[in-house]
């Protein structure tokens, strides 16, 4: 470890290498910057910081090690993915700690993001021994129709501080099953859980420059270089719509394959047959994970005004009931990730009780040190427009009453994204019809969690394009190549 941190010893031992991983060598980067932790506003570490020199060198060693990591076996890439997978098993404390230590998430939150993370690791690992192909008669009937898969080269992974490590394993075990070499750009609030996922690469013995990692607080400077080189071949992203579409014109000069994991504004609709005590605690866990800091959270919480009241009476409960603190203690909500985003969110209640928003819960800033913001409820009579594509990020719940399924379904489609939805009913039949109906990529029916290895992750409209997860997620790193062929 090259540098200092004011951390305390405690945590000193599980603690990453702070450095740039590039070539398959932890490197420095020409200066340092801070990494804070928002549950008391003092610095954690210093790490290294990028700028477009180490980002091209991290490109120089992708694509110089992209063709012999595409011709290795797919057996022996899974044998690397699965030894990264019980090291990565055996650092669930360092894992665990210095994802709450830089994030502000619950240790038991944290925790579960890695067991998830470890979980997708290790299906990326199984499924990259079964990337399928397909040989079948043209329609003429004169030659076959051969069909491969094929890595589509050096990739960068921009990733969010959110879940800062699901979403780099995400990525970036995809696109090693699919025999894709990988720059990771990790966010500027979150490099360390990162660099802990890189270690662990980098001690199961993926070859140089297969994986490279980058840290900087000025992420253009270290994307536009890549984007622009052609050389790369893909960019994943997780993040705003707004920094997603930016990246789409800047690399669409070089017809760069894009996928985009961006905003979302979920509806959460209960109808008036639904098991209330079921819907109320699966909103709690879809609004308060993560200070409401999710691009899958409830943001519209839609209910039938036949349960309304008995909904939000047990929802306010449940609310009023949780503690709030710093993550390493015993906690239901952590912090908000920076000064910024809490100071923001007197802002945003005054627009939501402007809008006729009546405040049930919460509404200020906790005072003392960290980045704390009670959390709140404001509830709506009928449907409103200052919630329709208004991204909360925040632990501020919105409950809406409205009259019938129609108008729920009417209420929770006004809006320019499309990713995470959800519907509470005991009706299978309309179940399935709200699953349909909704024009959302994902519908959690009965369930306020969603994220699993098998399935595809991934929104419509605004909130982005691809899936994540899934085999779909490995085929996003990869090309179908066809081959006509003559048999005689
Ligand atoms: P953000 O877009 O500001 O940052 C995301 C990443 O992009 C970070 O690594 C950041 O450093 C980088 N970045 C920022 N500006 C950049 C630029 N000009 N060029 C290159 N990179 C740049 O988003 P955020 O505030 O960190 O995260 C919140 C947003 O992400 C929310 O809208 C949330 O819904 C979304 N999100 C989506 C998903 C999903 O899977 N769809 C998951 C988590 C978060």
């Amino acid at each position: 470890m090259n540098t200092q941190s004011p951390l305390s010893t405690d945590h000193e031992a599980l603690m990453p290498d702070r450095r740039l991983y590039i070539g398959g060598q932890w490197v420095e980067g020409p200066s340092e910057f801070q990494v804070m932790n928002p549950a008391n506003g003092r610095p954690v570490a210093s790490v290294s910081h990028a700028t477009s020199a180490e980002a091209l060198a991290a490109l120089d060693a992708a694509a110089a090690a992209q063709p012999g990591w595409a011709k290795l076996a797919p057996r022996a890439r899974a044998n690397l993915m699965h030894k990264a997978y019980r090291l990565m098993m055996e650092r669930e404390e360092a894992f665990t700690k210095v994802m709450t230590l830089e994030s502000g998430k619950p240790l038991t939150e944290s925790r579960a993001e890695f067991l998830l993370s470890a979980d997708f690791l290790l299906w990326f690992a199984e499924q990259s021994a079964h990337i399928h192909g397909s040989y079948s008669d043209s329609s003429s009937g004169d030659f076959r129709v051969v069909v491969k898969h094929q890595p589509i080269g050096p990739c960068l992974l921009i990733t969010p501080w959110n879940f800062p490590l699901l979403m780099i394993v995400r990525k970036a075990g995809a696109a090693l099953a699919a025999g894709c070499t990988t720059i990771t750009k990790t966010a500027q609030e979150t490099p360390l859980t990162g660099a802990l996922f890189v270690e662990v690469l980098h001690d199961a013995g993926f070859p140089a420059g297969v994986v490279n990692l980058l840290h900087t607080t000025k992420s253009s400077g270290v994307s536009e270089p890549l984007l622009k080189d052609k050389r790369l071949r893909k960019v994943s992203f997780t993040g705003s719509t707004g920094v997603g579409g930016l990246l789409m014109e800047q690399g669409a000069r070089n017809i760069l394959n894009a996928s985009m994991e961006l905003g979302g504004d979920g509806p959460f609709i209960v109808l008036d047959d639904a098991d209330i005590d079921l819907a109320a605690e699966q909103a709690i866990i879809c609004k308060f994970r993560n200070a409401g800091q999710a691009c899958v959270a409830a943001n519209r919480i839609i209910v039938d005004r036949r349960v309304e009241a008995a909904f939000t009476e047990k929802f306010v409960a449940k609310v009023k009931a949780l503690k709030v603190g710093d993550g390493m203690g015993a906690v239901d909500v952590g912090p908000m990730i920076s000064a910024r985003q809490r100071d923001r969110l007197g802002e945003t209640l005054k627009q939501l009780t402007d809008a006729g928003g009546q405040l049930l819960a919460g509404g200020k800033p906790v005072a003392g040190e960290g980045y704390f913001f009670e959390p709140t409820v404001v509830r709506f009579e009928g449907r409103n427009e200052v919630m329709c594509s208004n991204e909360l990020f925040a632990p501020i719940a919105a409950i809406f009453s409205v009259d019938g399924p129609e108008a729920a379904l009417a209420f929770a489609n006004e809006s320019d994204f499309g990713l995470a939805s959800y519907v509470f009913t005991r009706d299978l039949s309309r179940a399935l019809t709200f699953g349909e109906r909704l024009e959302f990529g994902m519908v959690g029916i009965n369930r306020g969690i969603m994220a699993d290895p098998k399935a595809p992750f991934g929104g419509t409209k605004a909130s982005g394009i691809g899936r994540e997860a899934g085999q779909e997620g490995i085929y996003e790193f990869m090309e179908q190549k066809y081959m006509a062929v003559t048999v005689n």
